[in-house]
């Protein structure tokens, strides 16, 4: 006989956790199936680790909204639960007086968001806060930020773990069954095992496609594709000159490969954007020189040999290398039919930002 849960959030990630401490706290029995043998190993470690201040999205997408909000969230939770993580602004240059016309426009849309701190710099007034700034004008963004994702990780866990939550490791959805109870589940893993719950949370980031098309009963033509859109990251092996995050003018597929701190105040360039079709993290040495080429662009100083491979993530795009970037998509029984099931696709940037509004969203969708 399969055993009989309240919710099953399939996948510990940072979305993942956030709505299993969003369930708990909603007073609701929660389990949380991992398939690896630790929290946050995919994506959520495999990022920038920057708070967004929620400027690029199309207004009224659900990645604007829930960037602005989550932002607000995060930094009052990160102050009220001890998380390591820093206001420290960042800039975006236009290298070229052509690219001036993109930070008006930029300026724009963060206003449409609801972002209304963004300030037009110019050259001398950026290089007063950067010296070391190639630029003819920047935008201000005085409330982004970083944060130590792994240390919100562990207080999204202890906060769910408190109100009752289990995490359950090395507990690989493997496949299920839409039915009348609710979805089962089938656990493999050492000690495989059923499970039927009457609310699942689908929050498997990268396989969270194959997770609901391995669900019989489910609509097939409910799984969007899922594109394989890697970044490359590079760091600098010398101090970094930067105390500010430093992007570009963003590009097609990503935010141009920008310069980001840890909370050591180590910097790293990246991600570029890699269409791939399997995973795989490994660096791709031969990236290097476009590395160096976009970097100089905003950052003349930059001496050859100073940069070194640093990791890749994968982000989980519903549109491919030709198509809009797509918005984030929380599938409930409104949108696919399937009592109790709620399926998370596309969770790429600005997930870690919007994680905490994204599980209110969950939330309240699992109480409706
Ligand atoms: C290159 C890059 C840079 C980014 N930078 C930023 C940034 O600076 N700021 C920001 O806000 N966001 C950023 N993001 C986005 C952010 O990292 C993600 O939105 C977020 O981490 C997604 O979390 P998740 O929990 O949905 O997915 P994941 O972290 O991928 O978690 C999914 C979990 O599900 C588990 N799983 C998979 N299949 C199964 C299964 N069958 N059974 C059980 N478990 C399973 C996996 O092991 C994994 O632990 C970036 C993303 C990328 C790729």
């Amino acid at each position: 006989m399969p055993e009989r849960v309240d919710c099953v959030v399939i996948g510990a990630g940072v979305v993942g956790l956030a709505c299993a401490r969003a369930l708990a706290r909603a007073g609701r029995e929660v389990i949380v199936l991992e398939a690896a043998g630790a929290i946050g190993t995919e994506t959520s470690s495999r990022n920038s680790e920057v708070i967004h201040a929620g400027i690029y999205y199309p207004p009224g997408s659900l990645k604007a909204d829930t960037c602005v909000a989550g932002r607000q969230m995060l930094y009052r939770y990160c102050e009220e639960h001890g998380v390591a993580h820093r206001r420290c602004g960042k800039l975006i240059v236009a290298a070229a007086a052509e690219q001036i016309a993109t930070l008006h426009k930029i300026r724009a849309q963060a206003e449409a968001n609801g972002v209304r701190d963004l300030r037009l710099l110019s050259a001398a007034e950026a290089r007063a806060m950067e010296p070391q700034l190639h630029c003819v004008a920047a935008l201000h963004s005085p409330s982004t930020g970083i944060i130590d994702s792994h240390g919100l990780m562990l207080a999204y866990r202890g906060d769910a773990e408190e109100r009752g939550a289990m995490l359950a490791l090395h507990s690989p959805v493997t496949g299920g069954a839409v039915q009348a109870e609710g979805v089962l589940l089938e656990v493999g893993g050492e000690e495989p095992m059923r499970i039927i719950a009457r609310t699942v949370i689908n929050g498997a980031g990268l396989h969270a496609q194959p997770v609901a098309a391995a669900l019989r009963g489910f609509p097939s033509g409910k799984v969007p594709p899922c594109h394989y859109a890697k970044g490359n990251y590079y760091s600098l092996a010398a101090r970094s000159p930067f105390t500010h995050l430093i992007y570009p003018v963003p590009e097609a597929a990503g935010l141009g490969v920008h310069l980001t701190l840890d909370l050591a105040g180590q910097a790293r360039f990246g991600p570029d954007v890699e269409w791939i079709a399997e995973i795989d993290y490994d660096v791709d040495l031969r990236r290097a020189d476009g590395f160096y080429r976009a970097i100089r662009e905003y950052w003349p100083g930059l001496k050859d040999g100073q940069l070194a491979p640093g990791y890749a993530g994968i982000r989980p795009k519903l549109g491919g290398p030709d198509q809009p970037a797509g918005d984030f998509l929380i599938q409930g029984p409104q949108q696919h039919g399937v009592a109790g099931l709620i399926n998370l696709f596309g969770i790429e940037s600005p997930g870690l930002t919007a994680s905490l509004a994204l599980a209110d969203l969950v939330a309240r969708t699992a109480a409706a």
